[in-house]
């Protein structure tokens, strides 16, 4: 029988929760970081981490940051390739700089059995930060000040006047203390392999997501990672994948085969891990994700970017936004607590929603062949597009009929 009492008490220590630790840790606030694994531990994700990562790093220590970019754990990579239903490709580049030095990359692929360990250790070096590994916390019962969170024999116990939870896509409490219920429309399921050996990969460690018709809105994406090996996968929105009865890890392999492309780039490639999957609690609705005595982070709060399916930059933004709150706030009452929710959308429903519409579009085929075969000839379109993933001014232009009919008329 073990019990703890704690001001703060962060469950989960994934980038939501380590990023929340990290802030809280070197502000000096006592708090304590309870995960049910201990790290390094896997998490089944594309591995690609986003501007936004390198963004939340850069204001809660630039030194981190820089250090993430020296990492031989890493590569940095400088863009996304778009391939369209009809095979065309879409180069994007993250910015348009010159300098391609590693430690200039716009982001990195790395895998999350290194990022999260990574990240967690940076945390762990403040002393108020209490670590518990190992410990599932699956009971929670509210307190007349705060909440008492216990594993499932209830045989461990930790009392707190604030939860930051940031478990995760099944997150427990979401489910049944914060009111968030599973949607299939604003839900992905998504599968990783690891493969070995994939070839025709991009010199400059662009990512690639390949919009096959039979998977619209989902994509399949290759991902390159150090050591010549590649994150491989897909991921379709899951009330698709209830209308078609689609097998996400037959799928796979079948997508392969029956591209020729694809198949002849997979010919000598080795599957070198077992084939996982996982859901993607999409950020396509606002939600409450506070309430009396406790904020949501990352999945648990369902922030995952509706298109792209980035969640770790939001998950770290929200914990960053999270701690801050719980170090500002006069008392912690729900009141007090939506102040954080209002943050939290300040900073991400604009592009939430905006990739909410792009995932709509997605669904058109013929649109997307449209504009990637519009910008295989137009250098000048090109660059509009890709000032368009730095400036949400520019891509709000995607937004509108008005820039799918400008391009028709200037065939
Ligand atoms: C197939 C797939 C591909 C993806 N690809 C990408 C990508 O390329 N780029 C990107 O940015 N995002 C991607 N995502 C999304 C990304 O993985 C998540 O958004 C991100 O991990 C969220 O971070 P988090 O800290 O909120 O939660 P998590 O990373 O899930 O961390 C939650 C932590 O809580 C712990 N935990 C869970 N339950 C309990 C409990 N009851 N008690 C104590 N601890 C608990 C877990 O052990 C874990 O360490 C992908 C997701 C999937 C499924």
């Amino acid at each position: 029988m073990a019990n703890i009492n704690t001001n703060i008490c962060i469950i989960g220590a994934g980038p939501g929760g380590a990023t929340a630790a990290l802030v809280l840790g070197k502000a000096g606030v006592p708090c304590v970081l309870v995960d049910k694994a201990d790290f390094p531990r896997d998490k089944i994700c594309g591995d690609a981490l986003s501007g936004k990562v390198v963004e939340v790093l850069r204001k809660v220590d630039p030194a981190i940051a820089a250090q993430l970019a020296l990492e031989p754990t890493n590569v940095g990579s400088w863009g996304v390739n778009f391939v369209a239903p009809n095979g065309r490709v879409l180069r994007v580049p993250f910015k348009m700089s010159a300098d391609k030095a590693k430690d200039a990359a716009p982001g990195f692929i790395v895998k999350r059995i290194d990022f999260d360990h990574f990240l967690l250790q940076e945390a762990l070096k403040y002393p108020s930060v209490q670590y518990l590994p190992n410990i599932k916390l699956e009971q929670f019962t509210k307190t007349s000040n705060g909440y008492t969170a216990a594993n499932k024999a209830g045989d461990y116990t930790i009392d707190a006047k604030l939860l930051l939870v940031a478990d995760g896509a099944q997150s427990v409490f979401a489910r049944h203390h914060g009111g968030i219920q599973m949607e299939q429309q604003h839900y992905c399921a998504g599968i990783r392999a690891y493969y070995k050996g994939v070839e025709g990969m991009d010199a400059e460690n662009f990512i690639e997501l390949h919009f096959l018709k039979e998977l619209l809105p989902g994509y399949f994406w290759i991902f390159p990672l150090p050591n010549g090996e590649a994150n491989v996968g897909l991921g379709i929105r899951s009330d698709y994948i209830s209308k078609r009865k689609l097998n996400l890890k037959q799928l796979l392999p079948q997508v392969i085969e029956a591209h020729p492309e694809l198949k002849s780039r997979f010919a000598n490639a080795e599957l070198i891990d077992e084939v996982r999957g996982f859901g993607l609690p999409l950020g396509s609705k606002k939600r409450t994700i506070s309430g009396d005595n406790y904020m949501l982070i990352g999945d648990a709060a369902s922030l995952i970017d509706p298109f792209t399916g980035e969640g770790i930059g939001n998950a770290m933004m929200s914990g960053m936004l999270a701690a801050k709150h719980a170090m500002a706030c006069r008392d912690y009452h729900a009141t007090t607590m939506a102040e954080y929710d209002a943050a939290v959308y300040k900073r991400l429903w604009s592009e939430l929603s905006l990739s909410r519409k792009m995932q709509q579009l997605v669904q058109v085929p013929w649109l997307f062949n449209f504009v990637v075969n519009k910008a295989q000839r137009s250098k000048t379109l090109q660059e509009t597009i890709s000032c368009m993933f730095e400036d949400m001014d520019m891509r709000e232009r995607l937004k509108k009929p008005s820039f799918y009919v400008n391009l028709l008329l200037n065939r």
